[in-house]
């Protein structure tokens, strides 16, 4: 793999050079060249985020991971290797996030060392021709704002509003794009299609309170979805705010969950619910942003109790068995512009499979399904594959692979799959046909 060697000596170089050097500049609009990249959510791939909310939850007993987090990718120390990757999949852009649970892992006590870490890996990757989209809230939060009640305390807002502007004021130069949060509708999506209340959350919640010192315990997923969204929105439009002031060309948007929903037989209803529930609040919200990332994996038909069993041809179906033809993701960045008005972003795009060379031809003709509704359009400027290597898949841990690289579980050894070819193929045959990219 000798183009992933010379990217790493290239990143290594470069980051020797430190954080002083001529910064890239920041002043391209989003019109002008599209975004190829991948994506990483920060407890995902870091490794030992041991002030997070999950952490905690993943060391209760009886939790539902199946495993910690452990050290995941060991990405905090293996940073470079993951922009090298980017690099030899000849993408422009990486979005990933920054976690607030390492950035503020005491409340009101904001680590300087952590935020120019960031600072760091944002200027490197510049400098190797590497556009950030970086984002705020990844789902994780820090476990003394679970403590307080997390998303279902509207304290939590004016939290998230400070930390948002401390954050973007020390990436100010250095990342233009900025996603306040990651999926706040995937909460109120699962509550829409619950039967009944998940039993064994109470005690969940409890000892995670005990772990905690504290009466209660609230993260991302649990809990009163509504306040949870509530609160999210808040703290988006207020996160929107302080971002834009702190970096004036900042352009600023939400990523959200949505897969390509149709109502089948019997399932009007509750595709109503969830368009009603889940999206259109969102989109209302959306209209403020500069884009909105769209984030889709499956074409989900509701029926009346739920989704209804997949029916497309077993190549477009992912690891779960669950329906992911490459046509999912041109409808809903088409649904999502229709319904905002605003440019899109493909913040997240993949599938889930062990089978690599299905996710190369899935990505070559989700690539294709959706260059025609760009050709057709609609304002999309980016694609970020979700993932840019195999790395903790919450509480499902390391069983699932949406990857374009494996790492090693002992030695955190990147390999690039076929697939990291295949991508980079795609990128150079799009960009000779499409003025657009
Ligand atoms: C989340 C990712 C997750 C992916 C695949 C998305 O909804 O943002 O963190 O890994 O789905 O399940």
């Amino acid at each position: 793999m000798s183009f992933t060697r010379r990217e790493a000596i290239l990143a290594a170089a470069v980051t020797t050079a430190g954080a002083s050097g001529p910064v890239f500049a920041a002043k391209r609009s989003p019109e002008t060249k599209f975004l190829w990249g991948a994506a990483t959510a920060a407890h995902q791939i870091e490794g030992g985020n041991i002030n997070s909310d999950y952490w905690v939850m993943e060391h209760v007993p009886g939790t539902y991971f199946c495993e910690p987090s452990g050290d995941a990718c060991d990405s905090w120390n293996r940073w470079q290797e993951d922009l090298a990757l980017v690099r030899a999949g000849g993408m422009n852009a990486y979005r990933f996030s920054v976690e607030w649970a390492r950035i503020e892992p005491e409340r009101g006590e904001l680590s300087a060392a952590t935020l120019e870490r960031y600072r760091h890996i944002c200027l490197t990757a510049r400098r190797m021709g590497i556009e950030l989209i970086v984002t705020l809230h990844h789902f994780t939060s820090p476990r003394w704002i679970a403590a307080r009640g997390g998303w279902e305390n509207p304290e939590v807002v004016d939290f998230y509003a400070r930390y948002a502007d401390r954050t973007a004021r020390a990436l100010a130069g250095a990342a233009q794009w900025f996603c306040t949060m990651n999926e706040p509708n995937a909460q109120v999506t699962s509550k829409v299609m619950q039967r009944k209340p998940w039993e064994i959350e109470p005690r969940l919640r409890a000892d995670a309170a005990k772990a905690v010192g504290s009466d209660r315990f609230h993260m991302y997923f649990l809990g009163d979805s509504f306040k949870v969204r509530d609160n999210c929105l808040a703290a988006h439009i207020k996160g929107r705010e302080v971002i834009k002031s702190a970096v004036p060309e900042a352009k600023v948007g939400m990523t959200l969950a949505l897969q390509e929903l149709v109502a089948g037989p019997g399932g009007e209803e509750l595709y109503r619910r969830i368009l009603d529930n889940a999206r259109a609040t969102f989109y209302q919200a959306a209209k403020g942003d500069d884009f909105l990332g769209v984030q889709t994996y499956n074409l989900s038909r509701t029926g009346p109790e739920g989704y209804l069993p997949a029916t497309t041809p077993p190549d477009e179906r992912d690891f779960s068995g669950f329906d992911a033809p490459p046509s999912a993701l041109a409808a809903s960045v088409s649904e999502a512009h229709r319904e905002t008005g605003i440019p899109v972003m493909v913040t997240e795009n993949g599938i889930n499979t062990n089978d690599d060379a299905q996710r190369s031809r899935h990505l070559r003709a989700t690539i294709d399904e959706l260059a025609k509704v760009i050709d057709g359009g609609v304002p999309v400027f980016g694609y970020m594959h979700w993932w840019l290597i195999d790395n903790f898949e919450w509480s499902s841990c390391y069983a699932h692979r949406f990857g374009l690289a494996s790492v090693d579980r002992i030695n955190f050894k990147r390999t690039a799959k076929p697939s990291l070819a295949a991508y980079r193929q795609v990128i150079a045959d799009i960009r000779r046909t499409r003025h657009w990219a």
